[in-house]
């Protein structure tokens, strides 16, 4: 009779543990490494509290394992966009044609915690803290871990390394040619700042995400459940760095972001406190090595680390789950052909969202404080009402479906091109004049103050 493989997840994060429960349910026994402590004895970490916007493809990963409701239970619907100008009064912008479309705000602890709990009820799951990986032998089958007591080996058949961004299992990849592996640092960095309750109650609507556009730089902040808003700064690092004394602060954010600057009490102080975090894109490839002793495989940030600007980081790491899931289906549980398929089918998607949350970044910190952005966003909203199903806009796609991100940019270009045939035409048959949309933008941002 065949050995029983022996299966390691590094990594107890959001992938790592959807991972592990999917894998547990389905008979394969497994033994998550985390390198941190338990976070139910020891907490979490200040100031990188992170809120995520998960949306569609993580709930859909999430109803693998029957965490849906449970997650959204966690969360704060947000349905668009409550846009701060300078100088200027907040707009609302819906995501969705018809406003009905949500994404939700939820703790990254939180959602970490609902999915640890999940993994570690699953049988045959067992969760190892304070082990920090530090060395993965694929031609050998071992990894080579950090504890609190000294360093451990252990031997396994198979490693599935979701370790984050910057993963120490990467490095086994590395050097075995053909490789790849990038890491582009924005010049931005991000740092998190609060809104607390105001005589109890949320100081912003609670139904949105709320951004400052400031050209280079952006301040958003998304709603958390006790009512606060947790605010993220990104901005060139350069420009943290310059506000250092607690009199600098203040005078930038009352020059700057006039209208929250008196909602942050402790803005000063959080200011120096908390720290700087760097964004990266990683691209790296392959992402399987196949030694004498074991297959190891990326996933999450660890294959794909990208920029939060679309807020698809963890919703993109999900989908990584589900896929491995799905190739061991399609394999009868054939790891080496099954991670082999896994990584040819998710690079294109992976890459293409990097590009796209790329991209995302220059409309949120520039173009949505623009009125042609609003009017084109009125139109492609229009046209998603008068085309469904037929014409479907970018956000939409990324957001609110779980067509793979790589046919997102093909499947745009052929609307376009429709749409540019058509021409006048298609355009007349919106009903949606300049004019039109213009009025109904005014309608729209009379009515948004203090709503949505
Ligand atoms: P992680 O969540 O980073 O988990 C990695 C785990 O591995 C951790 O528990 C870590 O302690 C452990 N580990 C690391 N090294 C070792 C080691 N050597 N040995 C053992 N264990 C190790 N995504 C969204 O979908 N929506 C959003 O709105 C969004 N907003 C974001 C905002 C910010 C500011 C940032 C920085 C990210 C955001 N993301 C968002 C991205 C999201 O947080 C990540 O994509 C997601 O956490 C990736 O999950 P992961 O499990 O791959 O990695």
């Amino acid at each position: 009779m065949a050995r029983e493989q022996t299966v390691a997840v590094v990594g107890a994060g959001l992938a790592g543990c959807l991972l592990a429960t999917l894998l547990g349910r389905r008979g394969i026994p497994v033994t998550v490494y985390e390198r941190r402590p338990d976070p139910r004895v020891a907490g979490h970490e200040r100031g990188r509290s992170i809120n995520l916007a998960i949306s569609t493809r993580g709930l859909a990963a999430l109803e693998e394992v029957g965490l849906r409701e449970e997650a959204l239970a966690r969360a704060l619907p947000m349905h668009g966009r409550m846009v701060h100008p300078l100088g200027g009064e907040q707009n609302f912008q819906s995501y969705s044609a018809d406003g009905t479309r949500a994404i939700n705000s939820i703790s990254r602890a939180e959602l970490n915690m609902a999915l640890l709990e999940a993994a570690e009820a699953t049988p045959g799951v067992t969760v190892r803290f304070g082990h920090r990986l530090t060395n993965v032998d694929a031609e050998k089958g071992r990894l080579t871990l950090e504890t609190p007591d000294g360093v451990v080996t252990e031997d396994v058949d198979v490693v599935l390394a979701g370790d984050g961004a910057y993963s120490a299992a990467r490095r086994m990849t590395e050097g075995v040619e053909p490789f790849t592996h990038t890491q582009d640092f924005l010049e931005h960095g991000y740092k998190e700042l609060t809104i607390p309750p105001v005589d109890g109650e949320f100081a912003l609507s609670p139904d949105a995400l709320h951004i400052w556009p400031r050209g280079n730089a952006m301040m958003i902040a998304l709603p958390n459940l006790d009512r606060s808003f947790t605010c993220t700064l990104f901005w060139p690092k350069a420009d943290f760095d310059a506000l250092d004394t607690p009199r600098k602060v203040r005078e930038h954010f009352e020059a700057r972001y006039p209208d929250v600057v008196g909602l942050m009490p402790d803005l000063a102080d959080e200011f120096a406190r908390n720290p700087v975090g760097s964004l990266v894109t990683v691209r790296t490839w392959p992402w399987v090595r196949s030694g004498a002793g074991a297959t190891v495989a990326l996933l999450g940030d660890a294959a794909h680390a990208i920029v939060p600007f679309y807020g698809q980081g963890a919703n993109c790491a999900f989908e990584d789950c589900v896929e491995i899931d799905r190739c061991l289906d399609e394999t009868g549980g054939d790891w080496r052909r099954a991670l082999s398929i896994y990584q040819e089918r998710r690079k294109p998607n992976t890459d293409a969202i990097a590009e796209m949350a790329l991209d995302n970044f220059v409309e949120m910190r520039d173009r949505v404080a623009s009125p042609v952005f609003r009017l084109t966003r009125a139109a492609q909203h229009a046209l998603e009402r008068r085309l469904p199903g037929r014409y479907v806009s970018r956000y939409e796609l990324v957001s609110f479906s779980t067509v793979p991100y790589a046919q997102i940019p093909e499947r745009l270009k052929r609307q376009n091109r429709a749409l540019a045939a058509a021409g006048l035409a298609a355009f007349a048959a919106t009903g949606l004049t300049v004019r039109a949309a213009r009025a109904a933008l005014r309608r729209r941002a009379g009515g948004s103050a203090g709503a949505a």
